[in-house]
């Protein structure tokens, strides 16, 4: 017989999809099947060969099931969740994983209370350019580091689907913030967020945000930008770092990371240069032998460890790489970006880095 953890996936939509996939290839999870809502994504299910559960009640009944994985429209995610941590399922969730840090606590109560697992999907941790620029960020090479900007800009709207609905717990803070938050924390691991600013845009949507600009104010200096956008047809850098030192930069997320290295802080001398309205030589580019560049390379990595991880963590044979500290965190952050946007004011942010990311 298997000894694979056996998971049902709800809500075989478009990430429900990428999940049987993924937790087959992960080669340590047995799929028992999916369950919808929907009859035609039940039937889709079965013309793919899948095992589809008539009802959300036959999941839970099935004692052969470790666990489910949540990926419906946010809005049913703690609902769910609950009603599977009580009958004794352990529960991986989509993110973002609550619409709030009150309805987060209460999942948690409940996962503490069964000795079940929770946690959320946060698969962007396996991003390699995120991880080129943590590696940079932990470098040391780029002195004091003093700012960090980290975006995601298309060109087409937010989607017509749930995610530009309020009630469903729609919006790209949401959808794509809380990625590039829990990026941020795992970039900055060794300091305390003292405020956070927000801008959430409204330019095609009305009901929520469909961009936003997320200041985060962090002690000793260091000021990080989160930024989205889905109507850009020239988009900024990916990743932007800079420090005393150094400057780096990730153009696209399918590029290196490029460091500019400085190699002399007094040998800054320099041709000025022509500007609009005359000459410069603040401005003007460093003398190249001051300075020298070096490439990280892409990672190799590999998406699956998350479940791999899960598969441990219930036996016991290791903790759980997304914890319940850092989704609150993470959820904190996005409560605060919401009540800054509404006031127009940077908020203060109690706060106490978490330093036990280990991806
Ligand atoms: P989707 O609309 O494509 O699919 C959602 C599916 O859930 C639909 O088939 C719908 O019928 C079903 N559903 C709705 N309510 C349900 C219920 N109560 N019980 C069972 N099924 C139900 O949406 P999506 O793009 O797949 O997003 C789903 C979740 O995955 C969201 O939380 C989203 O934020 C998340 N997501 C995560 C990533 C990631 O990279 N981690 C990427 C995309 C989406």
């Amino acid at each position: 017989m298997s000894t694979k953890k056996r998971c049902v996936v709800v809500g075989y939509g478009g990430m429900g999809g990428w999940h049987v996939r993924h937790i087959l290839a992960a080669g340590v999870i047995d799929l028992a099947g999916v369950y919808d809502i929907k009859a035609e994504r039940l039937e889709l299910a079965r013309e793919n060969g899948i095992y589809a559960y008539p009802s959300f009640e036959a999941v839970l009944a099935d004692q052969t099931v470790d666990f489910i994985t949540i990926a419906t429209p946010n809005e049913w995610h703690k609902p769910l969740a609950i009603a599977a941590l009580e009958a004794g399922k352990h529960v991986i969730c989509e993110k973002p994983v609550t619409l709030s840090t009150e309805e987060l606590d209460e999942i948690i109560a409940v996962a503490n209370r069964t000795g079940r697992l929770f946690t959320a999907h946060q698969n962007r941790r396996w991003d390699p350019d995120y991880q080129m620029v943590r590696i940079a960020y932990k470098s040391g090479k780029l002195g004091r580091v003093t700012n960090i900007e980290s975006r995601y800009q298309g060109s087409r709207g937010i989607p017509g689907d749930w995610r530009g609905k309020k009630e469903h717990g729609g919006g790209m803070i949401f959808d794509w913030g809380i990625h590039l938050i829990d990026q941020m924390l795992g970039i900055v691991e060794d300091l305390a967020i003292k405020r956070v600013y927000c801008h959430c845009d409204h330019i095609t949507n009305d009901e929520v945000d469909d961009g936003f600009k997320l200041d985060l104010y962090w002690e000793g200096g260091l000021i990080t930008r989160i930024e989205v956008g889905t109507t850009n047809f020239i988009s900024l850098p990916r990743f932007y770092i800079a420090g005393v030192d150094g400057t780096g930069i990730v153009a696209d997320w399918k590029d290196t990371c490029r460091l500019v290295l400085c190699r002399s802080w007094e040998d800054r001398d320099a041709t000025p240069v022509v500007t609009a309205a005359g000459f410069t030589k603040t401005m003007a580019p460093r003398d190249e032998k001051t300075t020298y560049e070096e490439i990280i390379e892409r990672p190799v990595v590999d998406v699956h460890n998350f479940y791999r991880n899960f598969a441990d963590a219930i036996d016991g044979k290791a903790t759980q790489i997304v914890t319940h500290a850092q989704l609150r965190r993470s959820m904190r952050i996005m409560e605060a970006a919401f009540a800054s946007d509404a006031i127009g004011a940077p908020v203060d942010f109690a706060d106490s880095p978490t330093c036990d990311r280990v991806i």
